[in-house]
């Protein structure tokens, strides 16, 4: 920690994760200058108040890097090949994610850390294992890409036991070195393609939560690219590799043995083949890509050693995010449900296989995605479709070559009013008993400002709905 006073240190970007580590970093007596390509009204504004505390800022370049700087902290808009870090490369100025700066900063006795990466399930998963830690008397929270920054965790008084962390590829990127007490890489699907460059280059980076693990490296039995990540690890000595399956698990596995999470990787009793944890109907919804989340939470709260009894009461206690596959009502028979954080086909399709008769509401933003394999594995429980958003004529497509008889409403619109349309058509293709899914596998920007608006224009439409009342866009 003494370490960075008196250091010339660059910040790369203003915002939620630049100016909380620009004004720590001040704090331990670095010299601070920011640097943020965007010179706008908010900008000048957070430079004043950072100017105020004795930190410069540079608006307008954040190409060029400053004189004598000797580290660079950086923020997840800078894309690894931009020219600061180029710059940085050629004077042997080494860069840290704000994650790096936390492990580096964290004290002597500082809290081993829990920590999961994936393409979807990150936040779920995270929560989850912060329930089944608590649950077990732990002194815990979950943080980092959550939304809690691990800088502020780690400078701040709170004492913990241990850390749920959530890892983003970006963090993982610049954390070189990074030593979690156990990792997780719940899935891989391309994602972030272009910050990355390339899918082994996103994978390799994920990857990275399992460098130095000392107890398990969790991976996903169904997707081998996370258990070759584990292989191409160098890991303490000791540590195991331990899957996850919905399926009957074998020897240093969790999984699941008729509608019971079972553990074969951390039974205590030599007797026993298995440890029960909990009951399917404990995970809270209980659909399988969440049983997949429960399963890794558990995995990792097990490699800490919690008993088999906070798994359980953990998962119980558990209540999921907004937006993730939440039921918001049943009309006519008719059960809602808003999935509206499946941004990429990935999440989008773990919830279409979790319901049998389907009116799907897709469409927004589809950031170079296709969508013929999502469309191909969802086809036969479709019962219709209404598109919405900029990108929508890409599913029409996917849906003509690959579902031809399912019918679709092509709403041709990407105002916000277009959700309350959407609910409307939806609710007319339905029968009782079947599922509306506003799991849209695209973002949301084209349409509201982020998936919260999104699911919360469903929510209400769904609540226009149920009360009868008519059209209001
Ligand atoms: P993240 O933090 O990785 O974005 P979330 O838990 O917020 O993950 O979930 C994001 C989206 O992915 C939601 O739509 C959710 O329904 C879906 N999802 C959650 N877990 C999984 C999983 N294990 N596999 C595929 N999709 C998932």
């Amino acid at each position: 920690v003494s370490d960075l006073a008196g250091r010339q240190v660059t910040v790369a970007g203003l915002g939620v994760s630049g100016v909380p580590a620009a004004r720590a970093l001040r704090g331990l007596g670095a010299s601070v200058t920011v640097v943020n390509g965007s010179d706008g009204e908010p900008q000048r504004a957070q430079a004043a108040e950072l100017e105020a505390l004795g930190i410069a800022v540079r608006l307008g370049d954040g190409e060029t890097l400053p004189k004598g700087a000797e580290l660079i902290v950086t923020t997840p808009g800078w894309k690894p090949t931009s020219p600061l870090f180029l710059a940085a490369a050629e004077a042997n100025v080494p860069v840290w994610g704000d994650v790096e700066l936390a492990w580096r900063l964290r004290g002597e006795d500082a809290p081993p850390w829990l920590a999961v990466t994936g393409t979807n399930g990150k936040t779920t998963t995270v929560r989850m294992l912060a329930a089944i830690l608590e649950a077990a008397g732990l002194r815990t929270a979950a943080v980092g890409n959550i939304g809690v920054s691990l800088l502020d965790i780690v400078l701040g008084d709170t004492p913990y036991d241990v850390l749920a962390v959530e890892l983003s590829s970006y963090q993982l990127h610049w954390a070189p070195s990074l030593r979690a007490h156990s990792g997780a890489v719940l899935n891989l699907a391309p994602d972030h393609l272009d910050w990355h460059g390339s899918m082994a280059a996103y994978a390799a980076d994920k990857g990275r939560i399992y460098e130095g693990n000392q107890v398990a490296c969790v991976y996903n039995v169904v997707d081998p690219a996370t258990e070759d990540l584990v292989r191409a690890a160098d890991v303490e000595e000791g540590c195991r590799a331990i899957g996850f399956t919905l399926g009957t698990p074998g020897p240093s596995q969790l999984g699941v043995v008729e509608d019971i999470l079972v553990d074969r990787a951390f039974v205590a009793d030599r007797q026993k083949q298995a440890q029960e944890l909990a009951e399917v109907s404990d995970v809270n919804p209980p659909a399988p890509h969440n049983i997949a989340n429960a399963l890794a939470a558990a995995a990792l709260a097990r490699a800490f050693g919690v008993p088999p009894k906070a798994v359980r009461d953990g998962l119980r206690a558990f209540r999921p995010d907004p937006h993730r596959v939440e039921h918001v009502a049943d009309v006519d028979g008719v059960a809602y449900i808003d999935d509206s954080k499946a941004t990429n086909t990935h999440a989008a399709e773990a919830s279409l296989g979790a319901y049998e008769h389907i009116v799907w509401i897709a469409g927004g933003l589809a950031k170079g995605a296709t969508f013929d394999e999502l469309v191909l594995t969802a086809a036969e429980r479709l019962r219709g479709v209404v598109l919405i958003g900029a990108d929508r004529a890409l599913i029409r497509e996917a849906l003509a070559r690959h579902a031809a008889d399912v019918p679709v409403v092509d709403l041709d619109r990407t105002d916000t009013g277009a959700m309350a349309a959407a609910v409307r058509e939806a609710a007319r293709l339905a029968r009782p008993g079947d599922t509306v899914l506003m799991a849209p596998a695209c973002a949301s920007m084209d349409m509201f400002i982020n998936y919260n608006k999104r699911g919360d224009a469903f929510a209400a439409a769904v609540q226009d709905l149920a009360s009868g009342r008519g059209p209001d866009d």
